[in-house]
């Protein structure tokens, strides 16, 4: 394996996943493994105290009652097990008066064995014989201030712990090997929805095609959840580029026409011979395209604001009911030259908290709209109604209707039907109302049947 591909691997987040677990798995073996061997050693330890004090009682108790001599009787008579203690009387002077040393101590070197009279501060005293015994003595007083010393070989705890130790090490490392490959695998599979994540984000920013997607599978843990997201992420961004795209293309297409409009009138204006009359109409001409550009910039603007949460509204508590008559008497004329009824439709008290600019914009639209898209004597009704929490508006006209596919794309920016062409307009009006509902709180929806006729419905939080 190179260098670089080591590197990149001991980088992956996988290695690292599978390396605190086996760190953990190893720790958690190692803690129960010495939690076993601290309890054997002080079992080891308690065993062999309990022996020796149990032989300290018993030749005690031979001294107490017979003396020196009978304690020398009882342990050089006692049977062969006995002999394998070792035996010391030391008087207050500090002098052995009696010495038994079993038979493979004697080769030992007797000062090694010369311990002077001590008390139990330490329960036993181990001395070590060779590599794997060793002699463990406990003491106690006698009544006349002699010290007897019991002794017994035993083998040292090193002997007895090295099989255990090695028996540990082989089971363990075979289940270390194992947790560390078997974590490998696993952690290589849990982390595949990640990766395939990641080769989607590369690929999108290597080639810039929006289409790629993370393949999904049939299982729904978090990674898929995540995977899931990401593509929806994708698919929203998609639709907001495109849409993007398609704004700009709809925005320069619209500019270009009352811009050049513009500047042909400008134009024949120079041309022409100076003519006091001539050069007024042309400027007054002027006049009117640069506003419906600016109009068309400021609902935009306008637009753009309200959906990104920014727009400053001067709420009130607001008549809806005066505020839609103001707007149909502002109709009132265009509506007249259509020969078309309007039916304003409201109770006596019917109140919201609006911005009342923004709301008669709103309303104005939707009127505008009805009377637009309906022939001449056609009828429009707007009727308002209180509701617990919201104040409902229906505007219904018996017009053009829409399509059901259009209806969803009508409260797009710049979307204008191919009916509607040969109506004044700039595709901006219900993606203003839509904006503006919504930066009040509130829902604009649309139901409409084709030739039949359309209803707006607009509910604002009182
Ligand atoms: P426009 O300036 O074209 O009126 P709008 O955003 O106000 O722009 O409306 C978008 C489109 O929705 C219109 O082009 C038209 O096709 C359709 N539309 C809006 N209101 C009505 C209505 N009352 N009846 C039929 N079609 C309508």
């Amino acid at each position: 394996m190179s260098l670089r591909l080591l590197k990149r691997v001991v980088g992956t987040f996988s290695f690292r996943l599978n390396l605190w677990y086996a760190l953990i798995f190893t720790a958690n073996a190692t803690v129960l493994f010495l939690i076993f061997y601290v309890l054997l050693v002080i079992g080891l330890g308690r065993k062999d105290k309990e022996i020796i004090e149990a032989r300290l009682k018993e030749y005690a108790a031979i001294y107490q009652s017979g003396g020196l001599r009978s304690l020398n009787q009882w342990v050089s008579s006692s049977q062969e097990q006995q002999k394998s203690f070792f035996v010391r009387v030391v008087d207050r002077f500090d002098t052995d008066v009696l010495l038994i040393v079993p038979q493979d101590w004697i080769a030992l070197d007797p000062g090694k064995l010369r311990i002077g009279s001590f008390e139990l501060q330490k329960p036993v005293l181990r001395i070590p014989k060779n590599e794997e015994e060793e002699l463990v003595i406990g003491s106690i007083r006698l009544s006349d201030g002699s010290n007897l010393q019991v002794g017994r070989s035993t083998n040292n705890r090193e002997t007895l712990l090295q099989p255990f130790r090695r028996i540990v090490i082989a089971v363990l490392t075979p289940i270390i090997l194992i947790g560390v490959i078997g974590g490998a695998l696993f952690a290589y599979r849990a982390l595949h929805p990640v990766r395939q994540i990641v080769a989607t984000a590369r690929a999108i920013i290597d080639t810039g095609d929006l289409n790629s997607r993370v393949p999904m599978r049939d299982s729904a843990d978090e990674l898929d959840e995540l995977a899931r997201l990401f593509n929806l992420m994708l698919d929203k961004n998609q639709a907001l580029i495109k849409n993007m795209r398609e704004s700009l293309d709809n925005v320069a297409h619209d500019l270009r026409t009352p811009m050049t409009r513009l500047r042909g009138i400008a134009e024949m204006a120079l041309r022409a011979k100076p003519d006091q009359q001539a050069a007024q109409e042309a400027l007054a001409d002027c006049v009117e395209e640069s506003d419906r550009v600016l109009t068309m910039l400021k609902t935009l603007m306008d637009v753009a604001e309200a959906e990104a949460g920014v727009m400053k509204l001067a709420i009130e508590q607001v008549d809806i009911g005066s505020l839609l008559k103001d707007v149909v008497e502002l109709y009132q004329y265009v509506a007249e030259e259509k020969r078309m009824v309007v039916i304003l439709d409201a109770p006596e008290r019917c109140e919201a908290v609006v911005d009342v600019s923004r709301m008669r914009q709103v309303f104005a639209n939707l009127l505008d709209n009805a009377i637009k898209y309906t022939p001449d004597e056609g009828k429009v009704t707007i009727h308002a109604r209180s509701e617990q929490s919201t104040v409902v508006i229906r505007f219904r006209d018996n017009g053009i209707g829409i399509p059901a596919e259009e209806q969803g794309r009508i409260w797009d920016r710049l979307y204008r039907s191919d009916k509607s062409r040969s109506q004044r307009g700039l595709g901006l009006g219900l993606s203003f109302v839509k904006a503006i509902v919504q930066a009040h709180r509130g829902r604009a929806e649309v139901s409409s049947k084709p030739g039949e006729g359309s209803v707006f419905t607009v509910s604002i939080p009182k």
